[in-house]
């Protein structure tokens, strides 16, 4: 029996998670819940699991809340399962305390792979990765560690825009952007997801995973979401994992590894399927893939600038103040436009946040 504090709750991966431990309950416990500011939806998720402590963490005195869920002497791990970088505190506070870390929240290793990879080592917790492409890499290497890795393959939907003419973009509006092909997610992924900033964000989360470096990191397009990622091995073998698109598969693995847990989920039925297709990213049409190569290849401060200016332009583009190209192009302006620190320690990560988040709404 593993218990869990989940922090974010209420939002798409919140919610599977709970279907998770409603759906495996001899396995785990859910000790904790969080959410920002739906304070409805937390009461709901209270009375499914009543032994759990809760926070809104919207409230002055929100991010404590959220520290002392992170470190509540009952749970064996945390799930962090916010939007955004607000979880990267906790997370820490987490390790600090010695529990193991599920993360869903790719912002953070984006923002702090460095310093949270190595507090995880130096308290000898684990890093158990929620995203499903990673999921599905770590379930590939089962344990090989990347002396053995040729490439990681990074499996990308290529959104709802994949075959839209590049004369197009600018006319797509928060709303078609909104409507993805095959996952249902939060809005803020899901716009990433039709800019791929998200498979970008993901190139550095892999970076820092798996510790390989970027140039190891490939992606290609896989319109069908069904293999969720593939490990070439120096031998020339790949191995890839497979399952529906739905998140309770990796959230699942993540929370009982290193058990396989029977559960009602799915199966995949292969003659349905029919077949898998594989293309090239469009590279030149969505620059949001050759930025985060730049950025996970600089390290330093430019992933989280990078981050950290893209949610900003999300944020504007949902809101209809800017066209959809404008979010790469102010991002790529602000990564210009920062300062850069080589080594940054956790201070200077938070205010090249903060300056590139002022930069970005200039
Ligand atoms: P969501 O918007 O549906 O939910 C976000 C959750 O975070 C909510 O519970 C909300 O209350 C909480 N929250 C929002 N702002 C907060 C703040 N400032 N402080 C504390 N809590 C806050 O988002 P989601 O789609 O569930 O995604 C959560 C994270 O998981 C994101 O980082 C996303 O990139 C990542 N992720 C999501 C999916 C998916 O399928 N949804 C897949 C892979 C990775
Ligand atoms: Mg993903």
């Amino acid at each position: 029996m593993k218990k869990i504090v989940v922090l974010g709750a209420t939002g798409s991966i919140g919610q599977s998670a709970r279907k998770v431990a409603r759906d495996i309950p001899e396995h785990l416990q859910i000790v904790g819940l969080s959410a920002h500011a739906n304070a409805d939806e937390l009461a709901v998720a209270a009375r499914e699991f009543p032994a759990a402590k809760t926070a809104l963490s919207s409230g002055p005195d929100g991010a404590q809340r959220l520290i002392e869920l992170a470190t509540l002497p009952e749970a064996d791990m945390v799930l962090i399962a916010i939007v955004g970088t607000a979880g990267l505190k906790p997370a820490l506070a987490a390790i600090e305390a010695g529990k193991d870390i599920a993360v869903a929240s790719k912002e953070i290793l984006v923002m702090a792979g460095e310093i949270v990879m190595a507090a995880a080592a130096r308290q000898g917790v684990k890093v158990l990765p929620v995203d499903s492409e990673h999921n599905a890499i770590f379930q590939c290497l089962d344990g090989r560690g990347s002396r053995h890795v040729q490439r990681l393959i990074l499996t990308c939907s290529g959104g709802p825009f994949r075959q839209t003419p590049r004369e197009e973009l600018p006319g797509v509006t928060p709303e078609m952007a909104l409507k993805h092909p095959t996952w249902s997610m939060g809005r803020k992924i899901t716009i990433d997801s039709a800019t791929l900033f998200n498979k970008g964000l993901e190139m550095i989360e892999a970076r820092w995973l798996f510790d390989v470096p970027m140039e190891k990191v490939d992606v290609t397009i896989h319109p069908q979401s069904i293999i969720h990622s593939m490990v070439e091995f120096v031998d020339g073998s790949v191995l890839a994992q497979l399952s529906h698109s739905d998140m309770c598969f990796p959230i699942q693995y993540a929370v009982t590894w290193p058990e396989r847990v029977a559960n009602s989920l799915r199966p995949l039925d292969f003659a349905a399927l029919g077949k898998l297709e594989f293309e090239a990213p469009r590279r030149e049409d969505f620059p949001a893939l050759d930025l985060a190569r730049r950025a996970g290849e600089t390290g330093g401060t430019l992933p989280a600038v990078l981050n950290a200016a893209n949610e900003v332009a999300v944020q504007a583009f949902l809101d209809h103040r800017i066209p959809f190209p404008k979010i790469w192009e102010t991002v790529a302006r602000v990564m210009d436009e920062s300062p850069f620190v080589a080594h940054p320690g956790l201070d200077e990560l938070l205010e090249a946040d903060r300056l590139a988040r002022e930069l970005a709404a200039k």
